[in-house]
């Protein structure tokens, strides 16, 4: 959906003032972000215009999650992040002006809500830049503050929106020994929930990120930790993604899938997750198709991958039902996994 633009590194428009023999300072006016592009969303059913923005920033607080990449981008010092972000929503500002877009996903390699990563004032000026726009901030759950998001909102609200922000949080499973092995992400469901409540106290939306089948969990136990997943965070959460796993390069999850010990989910599994939910969840299946990514057997992919996108985009349950009938050799593979496979042995103790 929509085109994407990989962002090219370090290439800002840099100017340097020699004011004496002293001092150089060296500033940015403008600097491209990591990655942008336009495309469509799902957003209080209806299907709108949407930019999404990965920013440079000093990079993840946590940084340990097993199946992350973005842990290795960090830009710059942190008593210049500042800096960087207002560089990069200039660059943003004289690069789609112009367009029209609704819905706008901001995205650093962390967390938009982290003051140590986005400083207060850089958040200001992203609420000012996108102002009259239903700002997404990704964020770990830690971070969010009624105070701060109802300041947020209040700059980014010019009337026109219901609801100026929602908050984006990878909660990944509401399994918190599933959350802590497989995943190693630091925070407990309860940490979770406490955010969407300060979330929803301030007049702000909830989107949840689920990770369906992250490491060590058969395709059966990821398909049911999803599936349980689901139902448990429907009642505190106003949107519901589903990232089925992708190998990401420099990770753990590379390493055990490079030793077969890891296999993604088969996208027969992502659309009977979708088909079997109480509620419309998106799906993106990243890298569909491909060894790294969910795939099937190859020759029933694209349909599948299709299929899942436009339920995604525009709740067409029929795709779903359509393509779970694909009459396709692998069905029967991916059953026997489900029936057969057998879960690794952690110890409870050491
Ligand atoms: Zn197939």
């Amino acid at each position: 959906m929509g085109s994407w633009r990989p962002g090219v590194e370090g290439r800002g428009r840099n100017i340097s003032i020699t004011p004496g023999p002293i001092k150089r300072f060296t500033f940015m006016i403008e600097e491209k972000p990591l990655a942008s592009w336009t495309g469509t969303d799902r957003l209080d059913e209806e299907v709108v215009p949407t930019l999404t923005v990965i920013l440079k920033t000093p990079g993840c607080s946590w940084r340990r999650c097993r199946m992350c990449s973005y842990k290795h981008e960090q830009h710059g010092r942190v008593e210049d992040a500042e800096a960087l972000i207002r560089a990069q929503l200039a660059w943003v500002r004289r690069e789609y002006g112009g367009r029209d877009y609704d819905l706008v996903k901001v995205f650093s390699s962390g967390s938009l809500l982290d003051p140590n990563e986005v400083p207060p004032a850089a958040l200001d000026a992203i609420g000012e830049t996108f102002r009259g726009r239903t700002l997404v901030a990704e964020t770990r759950p830690e971070y969010v503050d009624r105070e701060r998001l109802e300041a947020l909102a209040s700059i980014l609200d010019d009337g026109s929106v219901d609801r100026p922000v929602y908050v984006a949080i990878g909660l990944e499973t509401t399994n918190d020994q599933v959350r802590e092995k497989s995943i190693d992400k630091g925070f407990s469901y309860a940490v979770f929930l406490h955010a969407a409540r300060e979330a929803h106290a301030a007049g702000a939306g909830v989107k949840a990120y689920l990770l369906h089948k992250p490491l060590f969990l058969t395709e059966a136990e990821a398909l049911e930790d999803m599936q349980r997943s689901i139902a448990e965070v429907s009642s505190h959460a106003d949107l519901i993604s589903m990232n089925p796993c992708t190998v990401q390069r420099r990770t753990d999850l590379e390493w055990y899938w490079q030793r077969r010990a890891y296999r993604p989910p088969y996208l027969w599994s992502v659309v009977k997750i979708l088909l079997e939910a109480d509620r419309h969840v998106t799906a993106d299946p990243l890298g569909g198709g491909r060894h790294r990514g969910p795939h099937n057997c190859g020759s029933c992919d694209h349909e599948l991958v299709d299929a899942i996108r436009d339920y995604s985009l525009n709740a067409n349950r029929s795709r779903l039902v359509e393509a779970m009938a694909l009459p396709c050799e692998c069905r029967k593979e991916w059953e026997f996994v489900l029936e057969s496979e057998r879960p690794y042995c952690m110890p409870l103790t050491r």
